[in-house]
């Protein structure tokens, strides 16, 4: 049987997971890279002096309880206030956004990274378009959920097979992929 290597996993990847998982496998195969593979190690980035200020781009890195690689970018960050931000356009999608961002507060938890009184980090969405913002934050059972998605995508880069195509069409028209499955 053919072996497939197992690419490090970042948020966008989560999110296509829960729209689509044919998405997230056609991105496994490299038909679609993240741009989210330089990635620095956050202990170099938050260092003491950090705090107190707003942080651009932040990249993380870290291993999810299965072994694999974990990779973010995130927006920016408050790193006194703890608050993590994320920016998206519109709310087609909400639900993908708040797993992308509680993917992003998880890594930052797996790098033993807490804000400045030692509480876990908050995550804000913010939709500036909408001027709506959403706080998300990260609970012991949503990371058990993170850790599953990361071994079911696991499994999705080990398939020859794509999933089924989405029975929502109407989604699929905003879909990059749109052509490869339907046309
Ligand atoms: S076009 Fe539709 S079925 Fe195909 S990957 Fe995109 S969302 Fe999924």
């Amino acid at each position: 049987m053919k072996t497939h290597t197992i690419p490090r996993i970042g948020g966008m990847l989560i999110g296509y997971y829960l729209i689509c998982p044919r998405k997230a496998w056609l991105s496994l195969r490299g038909l679609w890279m993240e741009q989210e593979s330089d990635t620095v190690a956050i202990g170099r980035q938050l260092d003491e002096q950090s705090y107190g200020r707003e942080v651009k781009h932040i990249e993380l890195e870290a291993l999810a309880p299965c072994g694999t690689g974990l990779v973010g970018k995130i927006d920016w960050a408050n790193l006194k206030t703890g608050v993590l931000h994320e920016t998206k356009k519109g709310r087609s999608c909400e639900e993908a956004h708040r797993w992308q961002l509680r993917f992003y507060l998880w890594l930052l938890k797996l790098n033993g990274v807490c804000s400045k009184d030692g509480s876990p980090f908050n995550g804000m969405l913010d939709y500036p378009t909408l001027r709506r913002r959403e706080h998300v934050s990260l609970s012991t059972e949503e990371e058990v959920q993170l850790a599953a998605m990361i071994r079911a995508l696991r499994q999705l880069a080990m398939s020859s097979e794509p999933p089924e195509r989405l029975s929502r069409r109407s989604f699929c028209k905003t879909c990059a992929f749109e052509e490869l499955c339907y046309g």
